[in-house]
């Protein structure tokens, strides 16, 4: 048995004694259990599994991993068990087994997380161990996964990216450097065409898997009841839907998240969010993604994670949303925040630089990083002027790459005169990037005339990418009134603009209310809605109102 690694010290807040007046307050919502040295009480893969805080005897929690079992922790009297699975409902990651006789007070997970909605003294002394004990086990790799796979591949960094963007503790083992890996593939029988690799619960072994097959073998969805009819759908789980399923749970709906990838949304890639309220020293996208999760789960919002919704059946109420394993899920009201995908220029190692040089945004902050150097902007509609009016107050020279013979139509007068008249930009006609380069930051940028073949490289750091977004709604064609672009039309955008021809029509006799789509009891939140402001704390804003919207429509039923 390996040592325990500090991370997981026993003496630190994630393992605290509870006083006996909590544990009073515990004891009405379960029993008592008499328990005998080696019974096993949880296995990793259980589900559905009980909550003990111990009133006298001992219980060691250890995980199997290929080499028998390591040590996580020991509980004694005064101490609880469990970590952040007690709350989302998913699948036990380790093993709880007696050593020493005693009394275990016993829940079940339901009533454990109807205690922590309750009590919301107990709630935070059990949801801090939960959350900490969660990321001791990520930070140690104590986890029942094993993933197998080159730093090369794009598929092996993926699922890298799912694992921990979903703060499931797992080992990565780097086949290019790791010494004993052929062992492992060996003893797999696994061959090199096959990777990367996953060994799931130490026995099953998925080869070149999808994210959608990863989140079937851990089982992230197997809490998730798809029979039923829910009070809210909410379509995608970035800041907006995040902050709907917070809003939803608290206020007593009975709400599910369908996410595609991972909860975080486009700003799960931002490295730092800084203009975000509350946060002086920024905070990751994934960490603000991570703590808007746990809260939506902690007051009983579901997630399913690796799922899409491929169409909906609006004709009849309530709706259907399709999903794309062919499941039918009901709902009485759906709240979409499928946001949009920042149109990308199609370079293989563009996301290497994310953050790292390549930027959708400009903003203060990136004017800052680039002070004194020269930057290039892609894009010739307005954002990218804006972009490189702004940016040309603190770089030494803006190239502008437009990929067209000129400016956009729908560029403003002022904009246009302002930026050729600038002598900080250079305009560049039919050019587009062709290479990125760069050793873990951007270092070097190439370029092409499209129309002469000439290339230029130049030493620049930074590149902003202002080629417009592209809502997430071909899934909606049919149902809801879409702006010209794609963008999902509401409230009063839905009268003012009036509805394109050829697009659903408003049937009620009431006027739409704010945020809701052309379909009854169906809104629009954050970056898929025309009009939005493209920024986290709008489509919170937005998220959070719909929610008392959906109580009005909820209403009408
Ligand atoms: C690199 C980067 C940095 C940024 N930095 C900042 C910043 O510093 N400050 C700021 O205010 N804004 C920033 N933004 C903008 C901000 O991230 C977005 O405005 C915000 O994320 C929009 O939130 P959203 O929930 O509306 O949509 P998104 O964040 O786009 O989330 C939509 C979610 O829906 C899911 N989805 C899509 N289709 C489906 C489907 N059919 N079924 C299920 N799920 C689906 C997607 O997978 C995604 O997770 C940044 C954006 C990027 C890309």
């Amino acid at each position: 048995m390996s040592s325990l690694p500090s991370a997981l010290d026993p003496k630190t807040q994630a393992f605290p004694h509870l006083s006996d007046e909590q544990i009073d307050r515990i004891r009405p919502s379960g029993h008592v259990r008499n328990v005998q040295p080696g019974d096993i009480l949880f296995s990793p893969g259980d589900t559905n599994v009980s909550f003990y805080v111990l009133l006298s005897g001992r219980l060691e929690i250890v995980q199997p991993d290929l080499n028998g079992e390591r040590t996580v922790t020991s509980h004694g009297p005064m101490q609880f068990t469990g970590e952040m699975t007690m709350i989302t409902g998913q699948r036990c990651l380790v093993l709880g087994r007696v050593t020493e006789p005693g009394e275990f007070l016993e829940l079940s997970g339901d009533a454990v997380r109807s205690l922590v909605a309750k009590d919301a003294e107990l709630s935070e002394v059990l949801m801090r161990a939960f959350i900490l004990r969660r990321i001791a086990l990520f930070n140690a790799g104590y986890g029942n996964v094993i993933l197998m796979g080159s730093r090369h591949s794009s598929q092996t960094l993926q699922l890298r990216e799912f694992l921990s963007r979903n703060a499931y503790p797992h080992t990565y083992v780097d086949l290019d450097t790791d010494r004993d890996s052929q062992m492992l593939l060996d003893r797999f029988h696994v061959t090199p065409s096959e990777v990367p690799v996953v060994i799931c619960n130490i026995r099953g072994v998925l080869r070149n898997p999808s994210i959608q097959d990863l989140a079937g073998c851990l089982g992230l969805n197997s809490n998730i009841d798809a029979d039923g009819l829910r009070d809210v759908i909410i379509v995608g789980a970035g800041p907006a839907g995040l902050a709907a399923a917070v809003y939803a749970a608290s206020e007593g709906l009975d709400a599910l998240v369908i996410e595609t990838n991972s909860p975080g949304g486009q700003a799960g890639s931002s490295s730092k969010i800084e203009n975000y309220l509350g946060f002086p020293t920024g905070i990751s996208g994934q960490e603000l993604a991570a703590r808007a999760t746990t809260q939506a789960q902690k007051f009983g919002a579901h997630m399913m994670i690796a799922r899409s919704v491929v169409r909906l059946n609006c004709d009849q109420r309530p709706y259907e949303v399709l999903l794309d394993r062919g499941e039918r899920l009901r709902t009485r009201s759906i709240v979409i925040a499928t946001g949009a995908q920042y149109n990308k220029p199609k370079l293989s190692n563009l996301a290497d630089y994310e953050g790292k040089g390549v930027y959708y945004g400009a903003t203060y902050i990136e004017s800052q990083l680039c002070g004194g150097e020269e930057v290039v902007v892609v894009g010739g509609a307005n954002s990218a002027g804006q972009a490189a009016a702004f940016l040309s107050q603190t770089a030494s020279k803006v190239h502008m790459l437009v990929r067209s013979g000129g400016l956009s139509d729908t560029m403003s007068r002022y904009l246009i005169q302002r930026l050729t008249e600038n002598p900080k930009i250079q305009l560049h006609w039919n050019t587009e990037i062709t290479a990125l380069e760069g050793d873990g930051s951007l270092e070097r940028v190439t370029w092409q005339d499209k129309k002469t073949g000439e290339t230029g490289t130049c030493e620049i750091h930074h590149v902003f990418v202002m080629a417009g977004a592209s809502p997430r709604t071909e899934w909606l064609r049919g149902c809801v009134a879409l702006d010209g672009k794609g963008f999902i039309l509401t409230g009063r955008e839905l009268e003012l603009a009036g509805i394109p021809d050829g697009q659903p029509s408003w049937r009620l006799e009431r006027g739409p209310l704010m945020l809701e789509t052309s379909l009854p009891g169906v809104f629009a939140v954050g970056d898929v809605r025309a009009g939005n402001v493209k920024r986290v704390a709008s489509a919170v804003g937005e998220g959070a109102i719909s929610i008392s919207l959906v109580h009005r429509a909820l209403a009408e039923l």
